[in-house]
């Protein structure tokens, strides 16, 4: 059976597989967001893609099947298809963290407790050069956390992406904390999208695990940036399973798509690093599904379009149902 948008949600709300390391190729360990410092790896099966995390205590079984990759559920055929290749974190990008650490400490993200490296301009530039010799690079993708404060993280980047300009002639996407000017600085650096990511936008879960400047800052920047960068060319992650319901998550998926901004419906995911210290619940498939379909229904409202994108999560798919290209 090949893969369709259910079977796609079952697997991110399970969103982990027990797999023989030997049936897997070449894959990376992501080194920022949700997942970073995991073992994973994307699974393709007709038009869909759905990245899974190596865990040998998954309800999921993997195993090779005259040549397809079968994933099993109580012994039984769920989906079958192939592993894809990454180019550098994920298939057709090279998307890469500047600074593996951060500042701040917010609670479902294992980056602060990573304390990992702070790559160069020059390491940067050799690790895209390197992927582009590899393999067909589609986009390039840059994300940092704040190594020192949010002002110098997106200096730094804006000296990147001016580098990566004079060499590529692919999209740029960039995804930062955001400071007052950094979408006008990235555009004229040569940015084609951007990312800030709001997290969650219920105030009473903000307060309580996101441990970064307040959320009105972000939304001053999403704004600025849908002026700058136009609509479909401004993303934000929205994490769900923190405790929010679906009519919170509703209000604001509108609020953010009425601003010009596509909201990028994320099931939260604990790292073990973070255990203890948050209250969260993976999102059942029927709930990924009926937020999906919510999502698409409001962006299809305000002339939005999740399949326009050309960098990070919302062309790759790996993490989430994109509500145009999976539904
Ligand atoms: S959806 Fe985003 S976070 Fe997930 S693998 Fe793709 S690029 Fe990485």
């Amino acid at each position: 059976m090949k893969m369709n948008a259910e079977i796609k949600a079952e697997l991110i709300s399970i969103g982990a597989v027990d797999i023989d390391p030997e049936l897997l190729g070449r894959i990376t360990i992501p080194t920022a967001g949700p997942g970073a410092g995991g073992r994973a790896f994307f699974f393709k099966s007709g038009r869909h893609r759905v990245r899974l995390v190596v865990d040998g205590g998954s309800p999921l079984r993997a195993v090779k099947d005259k040549g397809d990759i079968v994933l099993l559920k109580g012994g039984k055929e769920l989906v079958r298809g192939s592993i894809e290749e990454e180019l550098i974190h994920c298939p057709g990008q090279a998307y890469i963290t500047m600074s593996e650490r951060c500042i701040y400490d917010c609670k479902f993200c294992p980056v602060p407790k990573l304390k990992g490296k702070v790559k160069s301009v020059e390491e940067i530039l050799a690790l895209v050069e390197d992927a582009n010799s590899h393999g067909k690079m589609e986009g390039i993708s840059i994300t940092s956390g704040v190594e020192e404060t949010p002002e110098k993280e997106v200096e730094k980047t804006v000296a990147v992406v001016k580098e990566l300009r004079k060499r590529y002639d692919v999209p740029i996407g960039v995804s930062v904390y955001p400071t007052k000017d950094s979408s006008r600085l990235l555009k004229d650096a040569g940015a084609t999208e951007v990312k800030y990511n709001v997290e969650t936008m219920d105030r009473g879960i903000y307060e309580k695990y996101c441990k970064k400047p307040p959320l009105e800052l972000t939304l001053r920047c999403l704004e600025d940036a849908v002026h700058i960068f136009g609509k479909n060319h401004v993303f934000t992650n929205f994490i769900v399973g923190l405790g929010e319901s679906d009519e919170i998550v509703e209000k604001y998926v509108e609020e953010l798509a009425k601003m010009g901004v596509i909201p990028n419906i994320r099931a939260v995911g604990v790292h073990p690093l973070r255990f203890g210290e948050l209250e969260a619940e993976r999102p059942t498939k029927e709930r990924l599904l009926k937020l999906t379909k919510m999502a698409r229904r409001i962006l299809d409202k305000y002339g939005l379009d999740a399949s326009v994108s050309k960098t990070m999560c919302l062309p790759c798919t790996g993490c989430d149902l994109n509500p145009h290209t999976d539904l």
